[in-house]
């Protein structure tokens, strides 16, 4: 039985105070969660979350990373960065990463490739256009984005990562996909990693995210191939959070 991750993601929200805020109402709430909890904070605020999360049940990570080891990158942030600040996860090749900075298949794959030599751990974000989905081609997007990454792992660093279906349409647009849609394509990208190593691929954790929240998060789920949530826009909010968090 797969543990549930709740994943949340701050996209480029937050203040010092508003952050702190979130996170003593969130801790007040979680003393012993039966799922997993993350929150991914920009940058700037990772030293934050290490120093109000430390000791506690909710563990934290960043929203993406380089694909360098280090040097002349100007903006960029390490993975040995990432690691001194206490991150266990990073999302990689989320939907605005790639339709806003350019970021490929084939880069997203490489990005996941140096997280996992780090030792964290990878939430990789995959998930179709509302055109491409009314096209009839998301089994075939989806299949592309998780190939890429595939062809780079090792059959044994499989159990290691953990992806995100996130339809592009249903990100901050309200829209969710309906359960049942989301776990047609939650079977696919199971089956996907079953062709690179069917054991790992029955324990890799396969996340829905696009507007999930108090209302829609039983739902969701309760499928048998979501195995928990990455959220945006009610991961800014204590009480929704945590409703969902309760959920799952
Ligand atoms: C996301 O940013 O990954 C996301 C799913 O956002 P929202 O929950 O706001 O749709």
């Amino acid at each position: 039985m797969r543990r549930k991750l709740i994943a949340g993601n701050w996209k480029m929200n937050g203040s010092l105070a508003a952050n702190a805020a979130l996170l003593a109402g969130i801790k007040a709430e979680l003393a012993q969660p039966a799922c997993d909890v993350v929150v991914c904070a920009p940058a700037p605020y990772l030293a934050q979350c290490k120093a109000e999360l430390t000791g506690s049940p909710i563990v934290w990570g960043a929203q993406d990373m380089s694909v360098h080891e280090f040097g002349a990158y100007t903006g960029e942030v390490s993975t040995a960065m990432l690691l001194d600040f206490g991150c266990k996860y990073v999302i990689i090749g989320h939907s605005e990463r790639r339709a806003y900075h350019g970021e490929s298949n084939e880069l997203v794959a490489r990005k996941t490739a140096r997280a996992l030599s780090a030792g964290l751990t990878p939430i990789v974000c995959v998930g179709e256009t509302l055109a491409e989905r009314e096209a009839g081609q998301t089994d075939a997007v989806v299949g592309q984005q998780i190939n890429a990454v595939l062809e780079t792992l090792d059959a044994s660093a499989l159990a290691k990562i953990v992806v995100a279906y996130e339809p592009v349409w249903a990100i901050g647009t309200g829209k969710t996909a309906t359960p049942q849609l989301a776990q047609e394509v939650h079977a696919v990208l199971r089956a996907k990693l079953a062709t690179k190593n069917p054991m790992a691929a029955d324990n890799v954790k396969i996340l829905y995210g696009g507007s999930m929240n108090p209302d829609n998060a039983k739902e969701l789920l309760a499928m048998p191939d979501i195995d928990g949530g990455l959220i945006g826009g009610a991961a800014l909010k204590a009480e929704d959070f945590l409703t969902i968090i309760q959920v799952a």
